[in-house]
């Protein structure tokens, strides 16, 4: 039998990991829809690709050209916000929600909201809005599949256990390239050494979130949304070789993680096939040659995001929709060169410091929250810097 997916975001990172195993597995996949921003060229090959029925691009300005690219194919075109939606609903059962950012909340909505199975890689739809996530996907029976391979960790050893049975789930960090650094150093580091990544090649935003420890940040909520947690049973660890994902503590004192190579097809390819398993072409684990896997605390000190982020998920309501976009801003004000690597944090610190918002009801007061906590982080910015 196969499985009828659609790729949202099918032209970046996690699109192209995604559409890698799809190639390699053609007998179990039919892809029926596929989107991307603004890069037709990049889109109407993934459709040539795949044989995908529907396309939409979020740029309507690139209607006519991603048109003029699959003249003569079998493959809808269509372009804009609502396109992106009926992507995500049209014939598929399975919807890779791999669009970056709070653009990605609408479609994947949708396909929650449609009771579709939902692998989501979007972090930001969890971290903005979990809660509305979470409850639409059990009002309509949606499953949702957490890509982050963290929570995609999670997920695999909590398979077949009971809530009340799980004491604590542990993020792993890999700390990423300051973990080592003093504060001097972090103080002055360009954006160059910000994205260099010891262990996984990720874009340049996600990138610099790993650096802050902000990535951890978001995934702390991302988890907390996904698996009912509270706050205090959600520990950080450090752990250098990105080697184990992440783990589940039981009431016994049993603790499950799941190990594996620094490589996104493993998470995609659980959700792609779950509930069974399928093949990927990753490294395997050699434990003898990696020899030493380390565990150490977070430094408050040096990595105060993580405080930050803890904050905002206890003080929920909108302070998480606020966290996510005024870091956004800050990260990328700092790979601009207008602001320097510590004061990414304290931009969001004043951004959490001056937001008066009420709970978002809605996708749409998400967004508006979104849009007016960017705003006045830019003005507070310019204000600073005149
Ligand atoms: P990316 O920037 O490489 O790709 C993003 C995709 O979204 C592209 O297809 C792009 O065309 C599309 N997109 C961007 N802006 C859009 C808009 N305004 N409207 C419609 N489409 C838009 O990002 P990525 O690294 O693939 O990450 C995707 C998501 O997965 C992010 O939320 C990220 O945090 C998460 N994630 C990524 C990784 C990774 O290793 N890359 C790991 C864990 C989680
Ligand atoms: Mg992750």
């Amino acid at each position: 039998m196969t499985r009828r997916i659609a790729i949202l975001g099918a032209t970046g990172s996690i699109g192209k990991s995604t559409l890698d195993l799809v190639e390699r597995n053609r007998e179990r996949f039919e892809v029926t829809a596929v989107t991307a921003a603004t890069n037709a060229d990049a889109l109407a090959d993934v459709v040539r690709r795949t044989g995908a029925s529907f396309a939409a691009i979020a740029d309507e300005n690139r209607y006519r050209e991603l048109a003029e690219l699959l003249a003569g194919t079998n493959c809808e075109v269509a372009a804009g916000e609502e396109a992106l939606a009926e992507a995500a609903v049209r014939d598929a059962e399975l919807v890779i929600a791999a669009i970056v950012g709070c653009a990605g909340l609408k479609p994947t909505m949708a396909a929650v909201r449609a009771g579709l199975t939902v692998a989501l890689a979007n972090k930001e739809a969890l971290v903005t809005a979990g809660a509305l996530m979470t409850g639409s996907a059990a009002a309509s029976g949606s499953t949702l599949l957490p890509v982050d391979s963290e929570h995609n960790a999670i997920f695999q050893c909590l398979a077949g256990s009971h809530a009340e049975d799980v004491s604590r789930i542990i993020l792993t960090a890999s700390g990423g390239p300051f973990r080592t650094a003093s504060a001097a150093a972090i103080d002055a580091a360009t954006p160059a050494q910000a994205v260099a990544h010891p262990n996984w090649s990720m874009g340049a935003k996600i990138s610099v979130d790993s650096a802050t420890l902000m990535n951890k940040g978001l995934e702390l909520i991302e988890a907390h949304y996904l698996f009912g947690l509270p706050s205090a049973r959600i520990d950080i660890v450090i752990h250098p070789q990105s080697v184990v994902h992440s783990l589940v503590e039981f009431v016994d004192g049993s603790v499950l993680a799941q190990l594996g190579s620094p490589d996104m097809r493993i998470p995609i390819a659980y959700a792609l096939a779950w509930p069974e398993r399928m093949a990927t072409p990753t490294q395997p684990l050699d434990l003898a040659s990696i020899a030493r896997l380390e565990f150490e605390q977070p430094d408050p000190q040096r990595f105060p995001a993580l405080r930050l982020a803890r904050e905002a998920l206890e003080a929920g309501a909108a302070a998480p929709v606020v966290l996510n976009a005024a870091n956004e801003i800050a990260v990328a004000s700092f790979l601009a060169g207008s602001i320097r690597f510590p004061q990414v944090v304290d931009v969001v610190q004043e951004a959490l410091n001056a937001a008066d918002y009420d709970a978002p009801g809605s996708i749409d007061d998400v967004l508006e929250i979104d849009r007016a906590t960017r705003e006045k982080v830019k003005s507070m910015m310019q204000a600073s810097c005149t």
